[in-house]
Formats: C-alpha cells, sequence, structure tokens
C-alpha cells in the first residue's frame, strides 16, 4: 500500500529540514527524503550547509585565524609565543566533529517532531507522488502527499576543460578535506566560497591566487566596501587577478598547469592544488520524472513564485534550487513560509532584507541597496559613515580595519541599505536587518542607545552621520 503524508519534504538542506519542522509543529504528518551520506555510512542531513558549506567553512576559518593570530598579532599584546605549528589533521577533525554534532542535532529534532526520515533519492512523480529510492539498495517504492516541497539545493559549477580529480583539482568539498597545506593553491573564482576558502588556506601557509574573469571584486557589493575589501586582501598576501579568464587546466605529475587569458594574452601558470569555485547551479538532476509538470526557467532553477509555489498545486520549491541568493538563512525562511501557507496561515518573505555576509578577515556583511543600485534606479538618497578606526573597542582589540557606511533615503529619511566591513560584521549586520524590517530611519538608530565600548557605536555614529552630526568623526 502506498504510504501517505500531508507534506513530503525532498532534500534536509536548510530549506527542507527547517520546512519539515515547521511542518511537523503545525501538526502536519511530515517525512523528509535526503540522499546525503556521511563518513560513517549513515544519513547526514542538513545539506550543504552543514555538511560541505556553511558550518565547515566556518569551522576552518575559526580555526585558521588563531593561528595566523597567534603568528602575527600576540606580539602586539606583549604575548610572545614560540614555536607555533599547525596539525592539519586535528584541524580537519575538530571541523568534522562540529559538522556531526550539528547533523546529529537534525536527526535528533527529526525525532522529536515524528518526522519521517527516509534516507536515499526522491524523485517527483505526476500527482503528488514520490519515487524513493533507498541509499542501500535499488528498490523504488511510491510516496504519496498532499503538499510536496522540493529543496534539492545546490551542487558547484564546472567549467569546460578543467575536470575535476579530486585530488588535485577539486572544488569546496576537497578545500574543507585537505590534509596538507598546499604550497600553492590556485582558486578559480574570487566569489564569496573562493575568498573564504582561499583566506583559510593562505593563513595556514599557501600562496593563494585567486583568477577571477571579471573585470572587479565582489561585483555585488557596494563599490566603497568591494574596493576597501580588495586592499585589505592584498595586504593580506591574497593574488586576485582580475580581469583573468581560465580557459583549461592540465594535471602533470604533482602540479597543476591551468591556461588563462588576461590583458597581456595567453599565459600558463603552475599550482600544487587547484580550487575550482566559479558559482553553483540548482540540483536538479534525477530529481523531476519527465511528466512531473514542474517547469525549470532558463537557468535551470525550479519555476516558482513569490510564494515559492510551483505551476503545480501543492508542489512547492524552497532554497538554493529557486530563484534568489544561494544563502542558507533565505532557503531556511522559504521552508518556514511554505510550511505555515500549507497549514492555511499567512506568510511572506522580504526578499529586500535577506543579509549578505562574507567570512573573510575582515568581514563584510550588508542588507538593501548599494550606491550604485540607488543611483542606477535614480533615488535621492545621504549617506552616512564611519571608521572602525574611531571606536574605542575596535582599538581596544587591535582590530580596527573597516567601516560602516548607511544610505537613508533623502526625503523619508528610511534606511535603504547598510554595508560594513571589519570586526564583527556579520553579528553587527543583524541590528540593521530588523531597522529595516520595520522601515526604520537613520534617526531610529541614531536615537537608540548603544553600549560602550562597542563595535555597534560605528553604527550608531554611521546613522549621526547620515544627517552630519557624528560625535567622533568630522562631519
Ligand atoms: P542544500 O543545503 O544544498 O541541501 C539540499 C539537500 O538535498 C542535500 O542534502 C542533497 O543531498 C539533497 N538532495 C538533492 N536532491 C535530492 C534528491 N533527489 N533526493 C534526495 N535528496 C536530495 N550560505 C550562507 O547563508 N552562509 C554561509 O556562510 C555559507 N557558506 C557556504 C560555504 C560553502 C563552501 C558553500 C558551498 C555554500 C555556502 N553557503 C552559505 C550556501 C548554503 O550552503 C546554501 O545556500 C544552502 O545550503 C542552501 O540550502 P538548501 O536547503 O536549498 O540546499
Ligand atoms: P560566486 O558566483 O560568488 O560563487 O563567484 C564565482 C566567480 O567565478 C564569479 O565571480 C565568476 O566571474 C568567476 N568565474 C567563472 N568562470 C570563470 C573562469 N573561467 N575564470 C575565472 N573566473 C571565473
Amino acid at each position: 500500500m502506498t504510504e501517505k503524508f500531508d507534506v513530503i519534504v525532498i532534500g534536509a538542506g536548510p530549506g527542507g529540514y527547517v520546512a519539515a519542522i515547521r511542518a511537523a509543529q503545525l501538526g502536519l504528518n511530515t517525512a523528509c527524503i535526503d540522499m546525503n551520506t556521511g563518513k560513517d555510512g549513515k544519513a547526514a542531513l542538513g545539506g550543504t550547509c552543514l555538511n560541505v558549506g556553511c558550518i565547515p567553512s566556518k569551522a576552518l576559518l575559526d580555526s585558521s585565524k588563531h593561528y595566523h593570530h597567534v603568528k602575527n598579532d600576540f606580539a602586539t599584546h606583549g604575548i610572545n609565543v614560540t614555536d607555533v605549528s599547525i596539525d592539519i589533521d586535528t584541524m580537519i577533525a575538530r571541523k568534522d566533529a562540529v559538522v556531526s554534532k550539528l547533523t546529529g542535532g537534525v536527526a535528533q529534532l527529526f525525532k522529536a517532531n515524528k518526522i519521517k526520515q527516509y534516507h536515499g533519492r526522491g524523485r517527483l512523480l505526476a500527482n503528488r507522488q514520490v519515487e524513493f529510492t533507498a541509499h542501500t539498495s535499488s528498490e523504488k517504492t511510491v510516496l504519496e502527499a498532499e503538499n510536496i516541497i522540493l529543496a534539492a539545493g545546490s551542487v558547484p559549477i564546472t567549467i569546460p576543460n578543467v575536470e575535476y580529480d579530486n585530488e588535485y583539482i577539486i572544488d569546496n568539498e576537497g578545500a574543507l578535506q585537505l590534509t596538507e597545506v598546499p604550497p600553492r593553491l590556485g582558486v578559480i573564482g574570487a566569489g564569496v566560497i573562493g575568498l573564504e576558502l582561499g583566506s583559510v588556506w593562505q593563513r595556514l601557509g599557501s600562496k593563494v591566487t585567486l583568477l577571477e574573469a571579471l573585470p572587479s571584486l565582489l561585483p555585488t557589493a557596494d563599490q566603497d566596501i568591494s574596493k576597501q575589501a580588495g586592499r585589505a586582501f592584498k595586504k593580506q598576501g591574497l593574488d586576485i587577478r582580475l580581469d583573468t579568464l581560465v580557459k583549461s587546466a592540465s594535471i602533470t605529475g604533482d602540479t597543476i598547469k591551468v591556461s588563462l587569458e588576461d590583458k597581456n594574452g595567453e599565459s600558463e601558470i603552475s599550482f600544487d592544488r587547484l580550487l575550482v569555485a566559479v558559482g553553483r547551479k540548482p540540483n536538479t538532476e534525477g530529481l523531476l520524472a519527465d511528466d512531473s509538470g514542474v517547469e525549470l526557467n532558463k537557468r535551470g532553477q525550479i519555476e516558482v513564485n513569490h510564494q515559492s509555489q510551483t505551476k503545480l498545486e501543492g508542489v512547492w520549491a524552497v532554497g538554493d534550487c529557486v530563484r534568489g541568493p544561494m544563502l542558507a538563512h533565505k532557503a531556511s525562511e522559504e521552508g518556514i513560509a511554505v510550511a505555515e501557507l500549507i497549514a492555511g496561515k499567512a506568510a511572506h518573505i522580504h526578499f529586500d532584507t535577506v543579509p549578505w555576509v562574507i567570512y573573510t578577515d575582515p568581514e563584510i556583511a550588508w542588507v538593501g541597496k548599494t550606491e550604485q543600485q540607488l543611483k542606477e534606479q535614480g533615488v535621492s538618497y545621504h549617506v552616512g559613515s564611519f571608521p572602525f578606526a574611531a571606536t574605542g573597542r575596535g582599538l581596544a582589540m587591535g582590530n580596527a580595519d573597516g567601516m560602516v557606511k548607511m544610505l537613508a533615503d533623502a526625503d523619508t529619511d528610511e534606511i535603504l541599505g547598510v554595508h560594513i566591513i571589519g570586526p564583527g560584521a556579520s553579528e553587527l549586520i543583524a541590528e540593521c536587518v530588523v531597522t529595516m524590517e520595520f522601515h526604520g530611519a537613520s534617526e531610529d538608530l541614531a536615537r537608540i542607545i548603544h553600549a560602550h565600548p562597542t563595535l555597534s557605536e560605528a553604527i550608531h555614529e554611521a546613522a549621526l552621520h547620515v544627517d552630519k552630526r557624528a560625535i567622533h568623526r568630522g562631519n
């Protein structure tokens, strides 16, 4: 007999597992199918984010930051440490332990919420049926549900003539798993993933070269921020080559030869490892039966409306496999909204207030519009900014590079965007997101008491500076 559910979710990344938990909380009989398998051969929930994305990359960013600080920054605090070394195996094992704790935590939440977990592949059939193929066998069963949520996530993009061998030419998964520090690490793509993972290995001792086809770094960030970031990365020793198109890569012995084209013509460069970080694409391979009725758009994303509904009644899609930024928190919020809509509640997502964070050093975070977007759209705005170098806390910490930049509507003073580069940017941005959600003005932030000494004072002062009345800088 066909097993029936109120909701079946395909994919247990931050989009799918969060949707499943919210659906179960709302009293819906929920199943979740996920094919990911951990190192122990068992199901590992949490998708890209927990297993090979957000979490392991942050674990390695933190480990490598500690190492870098001990070697380079402790002496200024009067702390002298000799014989500093890094044990890569221990660092990777710690990262794996963090991942296991979190993936295990999701499994416990599934149990606690009575979500039926299926380990294997799901495929959407017609008439709200799902074919399930268990991880351990080729036997197929058919499940049925009133509502199906597709949350299949994304996979790395490949480029022509650069083939992964997963030892020398690697993707994010490989770069999170290296067993030694490569003397020369090449990175194709200076996007978020390339910069974060490049930073990890650079801090640990690799000479890192990023090859980026575009003429500017982080083109979607506010240009004042991306320029500061470029200067900071250069100072750290990251060799970022813009306007440089990778044409092919080949492995000879232990060396990877990369052919590239830049303003000087064609040339070749050699590396010991090559990380390909040229972006990600929706993971829809094998997800949809020919007659499922679900449509993909030109970019290979599952076509959905603003409420994450496909054209088929009762079939929804969220996260990296649909339009919008490929970010874990965006996926989760869509998952929650869909579960609530299924349960008959009202739900909506404000794509305008999705925060973006890049966990390099300095960290970069923003929400809302960039200055270049406001110019393009002909919006009149005021700008306020404040450097961390003028904050007592930043100086006391010994980490005061960067700034907060705030953009507010010239007529209404409503905040339209906030851009931060500097210490704690990933946490500081939350205050700005909240303010923007409430359609707050720079005046609101300027009148809110911020504790002293904290980094958040830079936000307070940037808000004051919108009206040219910052206290600790010239206006
Ligand atoms: P995924 O997390 O990709 O999960 C999809 C799941 O579905 C996977 O487990 C997959 O195996 C499973 N699946 C797919 N098809 C099927 C099928 N047919 N049957 C069964 N199971 C299936 N985002 C941030 O917000 N912050 C960060 O710091 C950040 N860092 C990142 C670092 C790296 C190195 C990478 C690669 C990504 C990072 N991201 C980050 C992006 C983030 O990981 C994704 O946006 C997020 O994981 C998307 O969630 P999702 O649920 O849509 O899909
Ligand atoms: P993101 O989409 O943020 O992950 O960044 C991926 C980056 O890779 C983008 O900035 C692309 O311009 C860059 N890129 C894509 N293909 C190539 C290529 N063949 N050579 C160099 N850079 C590339």
